[in-house]
């Protein structure tokens, strides 16, 4: 079978042999693939606004948001829909396609998905296409958000699997899988992807691509962050991952699921430039856009605006979004987007 087509079986050996290939034809590869499945030079662009910031009851030891941990955020209630609905029309003149709403809940009560599916329908009324991450779902809580018109939810597998508990006590990996089964009975869109440099080792990093890349479809949405590490959080001072891992770890996801968009996430701005054109090169076609990531800072849209006219990239436009999530169902598919995301 060719590394090309959409498959759901991938085994740990070929993922590792895949993440061990000379860095220069791996990336080669993985940009035949992007090419084949999508337009090199255009790239998705999303901005993500935290509605119900901090005090979060969950333990994930990369998140500033956790309560048990000393770092400075603050538990904030949950956001009006004016103001949200300011927060998207100042992001859609900015050039944003997608908004994103996240809150800091282990699992939303049902009064609160009531508030939220309001500005769900405020948000897609601008045109805008909308994605939440409000932590575990039950089904009639993903039919509801389904109902308001939102279009993904973002909810991710954060690790491998065997490397969950290193990470996260206070839920499993399988609260994880039942809510995305939750969300994909409910009609949505998935995005889910995970978070790299969290002391994992490159055979983790493949768990976590093979887990997500197994999944019963892939997600339309591969958002792949890169530990932000927060003063206060456990895992603050670990060894920072090579940027060069990270590219090959795009590269890899780019490989296992090539009509997925391919996000980067948390972590872009601890990255040069440079960095950031490998990334694209290698498959990312979808970056977060705008000053604020959920609580840590993100590259100024200027910043990002220069950089793509360096690099002769231009953003997704909606319609386009659509065709290619379309077309990528036909051929198959830190809250959290929450990691300091
Ligand atoms: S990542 Fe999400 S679930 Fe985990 S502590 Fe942060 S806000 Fe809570």
């Amino acid at each position: 079978m060719s590394s090309t087509s959409i498959r759901h079986d991938w085994q740990r050996e070929e993922i590792s042999a895949l993440f061990d290939i000379p860095f220069n034809q791996l990336l080669a590869r993985a940009h035949a693939v992007h090419a084949q499945y999508h337009d090199p030079d255009a790239v998705q662009v999303s901005t993500l606004l935290s509605i119900k910031t901090g005090g979060c009851p969950e333990d994930c030891a990369y998140c500033p948001q956790a309560q048990r941990y000393q770092t400075g955020v603050q538990a904030e209630k949950l956001m009006s829909t004016e103001a949200v609905l300011a927060q998207a029309r100042a992001a859609r003149a900015a050039g944003a396609s997608r908004f994103c709403m996240g809150a800091a809940w282990r699992n939303p009560k049902d009064r609160d998905v009531e508030k939220v599916a309001e500005m769900i329908s405020a948000v897609r009324g601008l045109g805008m296409e909308t994605c939440a991450t409000l932590g575990m779902l039950s089904s009639s809580q993903a039919q509801t958000l389904k109902s308001a018109g939102l279009d993904y939810y973002n909810h991710n597998l954060d690790t491998a699997p065997e490397h969950y508990d290193q990470i996260i006590s206070t839920r499993s990996i399988d609260d994880r899988l039942q809510t995305l089964d939750h969300v994909r009975e409910a009609g949505l869109k998935t995005c889910c992807g995970g978070i790299v440099g969290l002391g994992e080792t490159r055979e983790q990093r493949a768990g976590l691509l093979q887990a997500l890349a197994n999944l019963p479809q892939h997600p339309d949405s591969v958002p792949i962050n890169q530990l932000v590490q927060v003063p206060g959080t456990p895992l603050h001072g670990t060894e920072a991952l090579d940027p060069f891992e990270f590219v090959r770890t795009i590269a890899v996801a780019r490989l296992l699921m090539p009509a997925s968009m391919v996000r980067l996430s948390a972590g872009r701005e601890q990255m040069n430039e440079g960095i950031q054109a490998l990334c694209f090169f290698a498959g990312a076609n979808s970056i977060f856009y705008g000053d604020k990531l959920l609580t840590t800072g993100n590259p100024q849209a200027a910043a990002d605006r220069a950089l793509f006219r360096r690099l002769d990239l231009h953003p997704l436009e909606i319609q386009e979004v659509s065709e290619t999530v379309h077309a990528s169902i036909l051929e198959t598919a830190q809250a959290c987007e929450h990691p300091p995301a």
